[in-house]
């Protein structure tokens, strides 16, 4: 089968197509997307190589999957199902994971991909394959729901435009609380403005102005100081950004202000599809462009932009 490698560079390669061992499904990747995970793998990030790509809708095509002729979307942490953190019920922490695309796993960049039955989600009847591709981002931007207790009435900023923070605001503006988008160029702003989102250009963000809540989704190794420095005391800082380089933060701001810092990665699939499923969520808007898999090269060359929106992969 084709799949896109990084081996250091980016190269489209011809390699075994996986097989399905008891209790996995194999699945023809119809639909994938380029992340910004994507773009910072290819600059260093986790050391990772091989198959890139972890954002996809497919179809299981092995007949013994009990998902067979499902469209799925499917979560990226492969558990081993024994260590302690599987024990506490926490498989995404898996001491032995494969995470699809990222790291120890092969991703979705490919013809097929074979994957624990137990990570899969069927896409509901209604909801068509290029949004469903937003699952995964979606259920990152519902994890802070999950980790932090985020009341209506508190103010939050929100820190980048991009399309983790298209996602992550609009699922913060369905909570009903006062929150901001703030986005770095006004195209961005404008460009929030139109999805129907309180957005403001970062240059007209005073600095004594601060919020309860400080989610840094800039995907910049700045975002978190940034934030950090918007946060009111005791305020929870939300970390969303992963970088190959990170940068510093000032530990003492925290200890004196009594800030919570709460990491956040991957979410919950279900409550993403149905988001999705009842059309609360804007997504289509976020597609820059779709390129068929043949030409991935180029779509990595047009997601590397600054600024660029989602790049979605046909895969048929
Ligand atoms: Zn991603
Ligand atoms: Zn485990």
């Amino acid at each position: 089968m084709k799949a896109l490698i990084y081996d250091g560079g980016l190269k489209m390669a011809e390699i075994e197509k996986p097989s399905a061992r008891e209790g996995y499904a194999l699945i023809k990747i119809l639909y994938s997307s380029i992340c910004n995970t994507d773009i910072e793998l290819i600059k260093g990030y986790m050391g990772f190589k091989g198959v890139l790509g972890h954002e996809f809708a497919g179809e299981v095509i092995n007949q013994e999957s009990g998902f067979y002729g499902k469209k799925v979307a499917g979560e990226i942490n492969c558990a081993c199902g024994k260590c302690v953190m599987c024990d506490l019920n926490t498989p995404k922490h898996c001491f032995n994971r494969g995470t699809i695309g990222i790291y120890n796993y092969q991703g979705v960049f490919a013809d097929y991909i074979s994957l624990p039955e137990e990570n899969l989600h069927e896409i509901p009847a209604g909801l068509d394959l290029e949004s469903a591709v937003f699952t995964e981002p979606l259920a990152a931007a519902c994890e802070i729901f999950e980790s932090v207790h985020i009341k209506p009435t508190e103010k939050v900023f929100i820190f980048g435009g991009g399309k983790l923070g298209l996602l992550i605001a609009q699922v913060f503006k369905l909570n009903g609380c006062d929150y901001t988008l703030f986005t770095r160029s006004a195209e961005k702003t404008d460009f929030a403005a139109k999805l129907g989102l309180n957005s403001r250009r970062l240059s007209t963000l005073d600095p004594d102005e601060k919020a309860a809540i400080c989610v840094d989704c800039t995907g910049n190794e700045k975002g978190a100081a940034l934030a950090l420095g918007h946060l009111l005391p005791r305020g929870t800082l939300v970390l969303k950004t992963t970088v190959a380089a990170p940068d510093k933060i000032d530990l003492n701001a925290i200890v004196i202000n009594e800030y919570r810092i709460i990491g956040s990665r991957c979410g919950p699939f279900a409550p993403a599809l149905r988001l999705l499923k009842e059309n609360l969520i804007r997504v289509k808007p976020l597609i820059a462009k779709t390129f068929h898999f043949n030409d991935i090269i180029q779509a990595f060359d047009y997601a590397s932009k600054p600024g660029a929106l989602k790049v979605l992969i046909k895969h048929f």
